[in-house]
């Protein structure tokens, strides 16, 4: 099980060095559209760190991985109506909620509160030439045709869409949470399968939990994450890959990429104990649920009341 002694009983005014990761892969599900318009993000980046010849990679940057996270977080604290009316996303922060404590706010004269999760964009594991394909999205008239009147319809838009199957490897690290704050942010992860821009059909993407490790300081990159699982499977011509082959490689390289890193461990949980204890989690009952998010409420209004209300920590 997770040791949430770990964590701290509350939310500090400091940076305490309390690291909490979560290791995960993203996968999609379906053709997930990552831009409205146009083409997908790419990067021109090394295949592996063994494998260094260069490759284009799809990009999914952090704002496209978090804010669906956050929506889906804001929504279960709607939920058991622990989220104040006035407080609206990207308009007007109530800067006392889990989520605004959590992932951070701006406000002009109101103040500011940095994100306590910190995410980067996530490369695909295969490259951009095999994970994506372009749709024509046509527009017909209720004849079925493309034209009216013997003009051509301009309703024909080109969309780049992400294939189903394709791996994002990821870590997200919480900064000094208490332990209900990161089941918070665990369960948005947990939660989450809407992604990108198309919210009612498509888009759907899964977290696969590959670690959760508790250390002081920060563990590997997201770019390395994916080069060494790419060493690790040698995708090339084996695409898509297996969920399951990707899991499997990740138990492998995330031990040894955590030796490199100069941090120390206090627990990784991977595995079965892993399993079990994600188990846990999502079997929790509404009561149960219930009560740690009013704990995490309590937990943010001390934190507002003693650092925030009164304008400024320093
Ligand atoms: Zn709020």
């Amino acid at each position: 099980m997770l040791d949430t002694s770990f964590f701290h009983s509350e939310l500090p005014a400091r940076p305490m060095g309390k690291y909490a990761h979560i290791v995960l892969l993203r996968v999609t599900e379906g053709y997930a559209l990552f831009q409205t318009d146009g083409e997908l993000n790419r990067a021109r980046v090394s295949a592996g760190t063994r494998d260094q010849r260069a490759m284009t990679r799809i990009a999914l940057f952090k704002r496209k991985q978090t804010t669906p996270e956050r929506l889906s977080g804001r929504e279960l604290l709607r939920h058991y109506g622990l989220l104040s009316d006035a407080c609206k996303y990207n308009e007007s922060a109530c800067r006392q909620c889990p989520d605004c404590i959590t992932y951070g706010f701006a406000i002009g004269d109101g103040g500011s509160e940095k994100s306590k999760v910190y995410s980067d964009t996530a490369f695909s594991l295969t490259d951009y030439a095999s994970s994506h394909e372009v749709f024509t999205l046509n527009a017909p008239y209720e004849d079925g045709t493309m034209s009216q009147q013997g003009e051509v319809s301009s309703r024909i838009n080109s969309q780049d869409h992400v294939k189903p199957q394709v791996i994002f490897p990821s870590v997200i690290t919480t900064r000094d949470l208490t332990a209900s704050l990161f089941a918070y942010v665990l369960s948005n992860v947990l939660r989450t399968t809407r992604y990108g821009a198309t919210t009612t059909r498509g888009g759907v993407m899964r977290n696969h939990v590959a670690a959760i490790v508790l250390s002081d300081g920060e563990i590997f990159s997201n770019l390395l994450f994916t080069q060494r699982l790419y060493d690790a499977i040698q995708p090339d011509g084996n695409d898509p890959v297996a969920i399951q082959t990707a899991l499997n490689a990740a138990a492998d390289v995330i031990p040894a990429l955590l030796a490199e890193d100069g941090v120390r461990d206090h627990q990784v949980l991977m595995g079965a104990e892993l399993d079990q204890y994600l188990a846990s989690v999502r079997s929790m009952n509404e009561a149960g649920n219930r009560e740690l998010l009013q704990q995490a409420v309590a937990e943010c209004l001390a934190y507002y009341n003693a650092y925030i209300a009164k304008g400024g920590k320093k």
